[in-house]
């Protein structure tokens, strides 16, 4: 065996042992010098037809990897790049879609009668496609489980935080915001102050007018209690059935008061429609008001534990005032407010 013919064969098991088919055009005359048989007969072709594709492969080709595929050789071409490498689709006999692979480059070939010639080889990529198809569509059905998940979470925050029937924070929220409260308080040195909100005989408004007027009571509570308090700065909770806490950050004692006073003042003056008659009720609020003094020994406190003295303070206070009659305000050493 010639050397020439033993090469032949050496390149012939490497093309077969990698899965290539190889290809070769002669850039001068335009002829096909090489074909890539073994992919057409893969595709399923007959002879017959193998020539005529291989004459001109676009009939073959995906009509979306056309562009892809021209711009590809046309870059190698023009000297842009230095290999040329393209992937795309080539319809089979039966009419489905194969990914294939094509990587090749110009060769200058001998003497001035061999002239430059576009050799490459073919192979089918179809597996690894598919492979990373599948991957691409696990992972966008990961990514959109991930934001359902994500907002699930969101709602369920919302909801474990979240008073149903006012909106307002609720008992837990309250906790985590107070507490946060006296660690902010305690490190930047500021007041705080808290009130709790009591709606005055709201069983007999239950007892008279049934439960969902006294759900509106309590809607209009707490609605007073938003519109009179400071967005994004104080937080206004629901922390029972017909009770609610105000956390009222950079407040002192005196000013707390002068709000529950004021609290006290508007509710009274609101009027709720029971049922479809021209009659309409007034309901009060009775308040304890307490707020953080500078005393060292309560700086000590975990922030936990300081806030629950605060609501156990204001607590005294409203009880206080209930005590004296309801619709009024009391803290601690302050002097009660009584409504007209
Ligand atoms: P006081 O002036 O001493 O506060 O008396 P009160 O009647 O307001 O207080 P009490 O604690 O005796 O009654 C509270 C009532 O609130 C009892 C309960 O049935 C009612 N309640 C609790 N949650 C709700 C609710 O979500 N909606 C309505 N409509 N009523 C509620
Ligand atoms: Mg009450
Ligand atoms: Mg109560």
């Amino acid at each position: 065996m010639i050397d020439e013919d033993l090469n032949k064969e050496r390149l012939e098991l490497a093309l077969e042992a990698a899965g290539l088919d190889l290809w070769e055009n002669d850039l001068v005359s335009g002829d096909v010098t090489h074909k890539a048989k073994k992919t057409f007969v893969e595709l399923g072709y007959s002879e017959q037809e193998i020539s005529t594709y291989i004459d001109d492969l676009f009939l073959l080709v995906h009509p979306d990897d056309v562009p892809v595929l021209k711009s590809a050789v046309a870059e190698h071409f023009s000297g842009i790049t230095a290999q040329y490498r393209c992937e795309f689709r080539l319809r089979s006999k039966n009419g489905t879609w194969i990914w294939y692979a094509n990587y090749g480059r110009i060769m200058e070939v001998g003497g001035s009668d061999r002239g430059r010639r576009f050799i490459g080889v073919t192979f089918n990529i179809d597996d690894r496609k598919r492979r990373e198809d599948e991957i691409e569509q696990i992972n966008r059905k990961l990514a959109e489980q991930n934001a359902q998940l994500e907002s699930m979470n969101t709602s369920l925050q919302l909801l474990a935080t979240t008073d149903s029937l006012t909106g307002l924070a609720n008992r837990r929220k309250l906790m985590e915001v107070g507490t946060n409260e006296c660690k902010r308080a305690k490190r930047f040195r500021h007041s705080l102050s808290l009130l709790i909100v009591d709606i005055d005989f709201f069983k007999q408004i239950n007892d008279t007018w049934g439960h969902p007027i006294g759900d509106q009571v309590i809607c209009m509570v707490a609605d007073v209690c938003l519109n009179s308090t400071r967005k994004d700065l104080d937080v206004v909770a629901r922390i029972g059935g017909e009770e609610f806490a105000i956390v009222l950050p950079q407040t002192d004692y005196a000013n707390a008061y002068s709000l529950a006073e004021w609290l006290c003042k508007t509710v009274e003056a609101q009027r709720i429609n029971v049922g479809n008659s021209d009659e309409w009720i007034a309901s009060t609020v009775s308040i304890g008001v307490a707020a953080l003094s500078d005393d060292a020994a309560l700086l000590l406190q975990s922030d936990s534990a300081l806030f629950e003295l605060l609501m156990n303070k204001a607590d005294k206070g409203l009880y206080k005032a209930k005590q004296s009659g309801r619709n009024c305000v009391f803290g601690a050493g302050a002097a009660a407010y009584l409504g007209q």
